[in-house]
């Protein structure tokens, strides 16, 4: 974890807070990658009206940073009270910005891990306090629609695998197409309709867990004859790399890169 120290002219002291109880994240709503040094001059010019009377910010209401290329960068201290989520959460909560427009994109996969690092590191002085967003506790869009809580949440506690993009290719198999899958440089066809097609039956072995269908994305094993395939799941089918496949069910397998296409014959 990177934590840059930006040193912030504040427009009076910050104020300590008596108690933490949690974490609100918030994202810029910029288009373009804000740091804290352009937020703060942007939050000196804020004020509250407050018995009639103007009261200044005293500068970024926010604790932290974090840029799109995973950068921390500190805001007002992190034991200090922030100008972030409205008179409640403010004096117990810490105020964590990412840099961007989430309600147009999504946050960079480097800011996730950033942010992740960062709660854990919060959580080592504060103890395991939770994390909400801006709109849980303000009537607001922030942090965005794009912002993924249960990403953030499997990250923490370090169950997130990462998206990985599967590529649609067209599979003819004795001259009838189906649709497959390009999964890390490998073609993969659905199982079950492919092994049906050249004759085969798949059967499903609940206790070796041989081929596996459920609504889950991820390696699954698929034996053929005995033969294990590298296999995948995506959206609840089993799907088999073809070249493996089809070789164990001895059939012949031929690319044709000008169309794209896997031909089984
Ligand atoms: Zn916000």
């Amino acid at each position: 974890m990177n934590i840059v120290e930006i040193q912030h002219n504040f427009n009076g002291q910050p104020v300590k807070r008596s108690s933490t109880v949690g974490i609100v994240i918030h994202h810029s709503d910029t288009d373009f990658d804000a740091g804290a040094a352009t937020i703060h001059q942007w939050h000196l010019a804020r004020y509250d009206v407050i018995n009639g009377q103007k009261v200044y910010w005293k500068g970024i209401g926010y604790n932290y940073v974090i840029r799109m290329d995973g950068m921390i960068e500190t805001g007002r201290p992190i034991d200090t009270i922030g100008s972030h989520a409205g008179p409640t959460a403010n004096g117990k909560t810490i105020g964590v910005c990412l840099s961007g427009n989430f309600e147009k994109f999504e946050p960079t996969d480097e800011q996730y891990q950033a942010l992740a690092e960062l709660v854990q590191y919060i959580r080592g002085t504060y103890g395991d306090i939770p994390v909400s967003g801006h709109r849980d506790w303000m009537q607001t869009d922030c942090p965005g629609s794009n912002f993924d809580f249960d990403r953030l949440n499997a990250m923490l506690v370090g169950q997130w695998e990462g998206e990985e993009q599967m590529d649609a290719v067209k599979i003819v198999v004795n001259g009838y197409p189906i649709d497959g899958h390009i999964y890390r440089d490998q073609s993969f066809a659905p199982v079950r309709q492919i092994v049906e097609m050249m004759g085969g039956s798949v059967t499903w072995d609940e206790a070796s867990r041989t081929v596996v269908v459920q609504n889950y994305n991820g390696p699954v094993r698929v034996v053929v004859k005995g033969k294990e395939v590298p296999g995948v799941l995506s959206n609840g089918k089993s799907f088999g790399a073809i070249r493996e496949l089809a070789t164990a069910l001895g059939a012949n397998v031929r690319w044709d890169d000008a169309n794209k296409t896997v031909f089984v014959e």
